[in-house]
């Protein structure tokens, strides 16, 4: 059969003809820097978020720690983060100072456990940042509440989670402000990116002044800013993969749909009631020995990938300041998926041959699962 030894991968990044003109219609304009088309896909974007004001930066950690510090987030606050997340989360409380507390899982959802962030607040907590992971959004509602009744901000990390929803709001349309990421394995990229979305009206204005080294006039300086710019060549791609991303994400739910029903060998994802799932991972659990689960899917030519192996608290530069602090975290639900998930290809770019291939090859695993 053509293509049977070809391994499915994981992810897919499309570079297509529209991308292309678009980018090369930018470069023979010769106004390539932060222009025209940034504000158009700032507009556009905006649509996504509930016409919340939309703010480009260059990737989804520089839109975390932008936001943290449009909100003044900084040394003596705590932001309560999970610890099964991409260290980008971590990283931007960090990058700004603060310290990060890290927060179990609920272990259907795979994001942060309400309850456990309710018990984790203190009187220096600063902020919430719920990792809406694999595309599946948190549980805003009660985390929003709890925001609410201690005087929190939320910075929503939907870096992976373009048009997810909750109970019809979408994410980054619910927290203080929402971050997005574009990067090429993302349900939509502009080769690197990032997004910010808020309602608020003074937020917006202080990361416009940030990501421009605090100029909105130039030599004007109002504040210390950075440059953390996105090009108008980068949202002229961003623009042409916006526009198709309500059909990738019917398409990758529709993937999903299908290997629910056809997997056996694995615990399949959850959905939670209210939540639509945009599948950036679609994230099964597989008990007993992964490493061999990962080598029978290889050999059936199936990808697969493993996020996150390590949970953050366990990376170097967390783990090795707490230890020296006697610091310690209790993350059953953290270290029990850490060692269970499995990724399988779900992009938009399968063909229904790919996608019986995939569930097939989870099923062979054997009947430990
Ligand atoms: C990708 C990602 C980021 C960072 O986005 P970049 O554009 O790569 O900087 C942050 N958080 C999560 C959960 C991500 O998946």
């Amino acid at each position: 059969m053509p293509g049977d030894n070809e391994m499915i991968p994981t992810a897919r990044p499309v570079i297509g003809e529209d991308e292309i003109e678009a980018a090369v219609r930018v470069l023979r304009s010769g106004l390539v820097v932060q222009g025209p088309e940034v504000a158009a896909f700032e507009e556009e974007f905006s649509r996504l978020v509930d016409g919340r004001h939309c703010v480009a930066v260059n990737s989804g950690t520089s839109a975390l720690h932008l936001t943290l510090l449009a909100l003044g987030i900084g040394p003596g606050d705590e932001v309560i983060v999970p610890s099964f997340t991409f260290a980008a989360s971590a990283n931007a409380v960090r990058l700004v100072g603060a310290d990060v507390v890290f927060v179990d899982i609920e272990p259907d959802s795979f994001c942060l456990d309400p309850a456990a962030v309710e018990a984790a607040i203190t009187p220096r907590t600063a902020a919430i940042m719920p990792v809406h992971l694999y595309g599946h959004p948190a549980a805003m509602d009660r985390i929003m509440d709890i925001a609410g009744r201690n005087g929190l901000a939320v910075v929503e990390d939907a870096c992976q989670a373009h048009a997810a929803a909750l109970n019809g709001t979408p994410v980054g349309a619910i927290g203080t402000a929402g971050t997005f990421s574009f990067y090429p394995t993302k349900n939509m990229h502009a080769l690197e990116g990032g997004m910010i979305s808020t309602a608020d009206a003074q937020v917006a204005r202080t990361l416009r002044l940030l990501r421009n080294q605090g100029m909105e006039q130039r030599y004007a300086n109002e504040i210390v800013g950075a440059n953390v710019r996105m090009t108008d060549v980068a949202a002229a791609i961003g623009r042409v993969q916006l526009a198709k991303l309500d059909t990738w994400t019917e398409q990758r739910r529709a993937n999903a749909a299908y290997l629910d029903g056809q997997i056996t060998g694995a615990v399949v994802p959850p959905v939670a009631d209210g939540a639509r799932h945009v599948y950036h991972q679609y994230t099964v659990r597989v008990r007993g020995d992964r490493d061999a689960a990962m080598r029978a899917l290889t050999a059936a030519g199936v990808g697969s990938a493993v996020y996150y192996p390590t949970p953050v608290h366990r990376l170097k530069p967390y783990w090795e300041p707490d230890q020296k602090a006697g610091r310690s975290w209790d993350l059953p639900e953290t270290e029990r998926a850490a060692a269970e998930v499995v990724s399988l290809p779900v992009h938009p770019s399968l063909t229904q041959e790919d996608l019986a291939r995939v569930a097939a090859a989870v099923n062979a695993l054997g009947g430990d699962q």
